[in-house]
């Protein structure tokens, strides 16, 4: 029996998680497909300008394409836009989410291995991400803002100019609901109604949590062993993460969280996901900065992986 992966050439459906160029004019791109998982192939002469397929190519794009094998890489052949979440990548803030969303969908996923449902996940988040907006984010994005356009791939320069910045605790929201849907998905959401250790259910009041033991810990069974980071857990940060952990997005949106509450359910989920991931997750520095720059100072360089040329 062949496997699908020994093929000559297949088509199929992907989104656009990270590239880099290669040699003169090529560029690897790295896809996440919904029944082949990741798929990485070079896409030969892609920065030509003269590319058929080049644009279609760009970071978070939804595309459908024909893949080929070869000896030592994959070559993307023919390709078609399906979505290219425009609204998306017009706003800093918002491209920030995305990538972010993209890496941790990239880590939670292997190559020739199908992932259909964080697939989904993917392309449902980055539809929303292109859509939500809470009318708290009306500030223009900062003229320098085109430098985003040195990165090639993201947008057009008179577009991020003109458009209204998005410093939007929804959009944090959206990111910490992704962050929960995809542990859940992957059989790693932690435990926040039990106990991790003992099992018991957790009375209503303060608790702390630990990444290492998979969730919230009762009074009891709280006593840090060596090197244990516990991170404090109020009762409002506690709701909103038991919330988010059994709901879909629509019943989310409407949250209005305090941000103290917001950041502490953020580091949760952040050190928790580290943990499981079991690497640095690149692109939490960028979103990080991506924020403190709607707040002043200097505009952040995009992830390493992301930048071309
Ligand atoms: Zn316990």
């Amino acid at each position: 029996m062949t496997s699908p992966s020994r093929a000559q050439s297949f088509r199929c459906e992907g989104i656009v998680l990270r590239h880099r160029d290669a040699g003169e004019a090529d560029r690897f791109i790295t896809l996440l497909t919904p029944d082949r998982g990741l798929v990485r192939a070079v896409a030969r002469g892609a920065r030509k300008t003269t590319s058929k397929i080049g644009g279609h190519l760009d970071l978070l794009r939804h595309v459908s394409l024909t893949v080929s094998e070869g000896h030592t890489f994959r070559a993307v052949g023919q390709v078609e836009g399906i979505e290219s979440y425009r609204g998306l990548r017009e706003d800093l803030g918002r491209m920030s989410r995305g990538i972010y969303m993209a890496e941790l969908a990239e880590r939670f996923s292997v190559e020739d291995a199908p992932n259909p449902s964080v697939f989904r996940l993917l392309a449902s988040a980055l539809g929303l991400i292109e859509k939500t907006w809470d009318g708290t984010s009306a500030r223009p994005v900062p003229a320098q803002g085109v430098i985003l356009s040195e990165a090639k791939n993201l947008a057009q320069s008179s577009d991020l100019a003109t458009r209204p910045a998005t410093d939007s605790p929804t959009l944090d929201l959206l990111a910490r609901w992704f962050e929960i849907r995809i542990l859940h998905l992957s059989g790693f959401l932690p435990r926040f109604s039990s106990c991790a250790e003992c099992g018991r259910d957790l009375e209503q009041r303060d608790h702390v949590f630990s990444a290492e033991r998979g969730g919230l810990l009762c009074p009891d069974c709280k006593t840090a062993g060596g090197g244990e980071r516990l991170l404090p857990a109020g009762v409002p940060a506690i709701k909103l993460l038991r919330h988010m952990a059994r709901s879909d997005w629509p019943a989310v949106e409407g949250l209005r969280v305090p941000p103290d509450d917001l950041a502490q359910a953020e580091r949760i989920l952040r050190t928790h996901l580290r943990h499981v991931i079991d690497h640095k997750i690149n692109s939490a520095a960028f979103m990080d900065e991506v924020r403190k720059w709607r707040n002043g100072g200097r505009r952040p360089p995009l992830p390493e992986d992301e930048v071309s040329g």
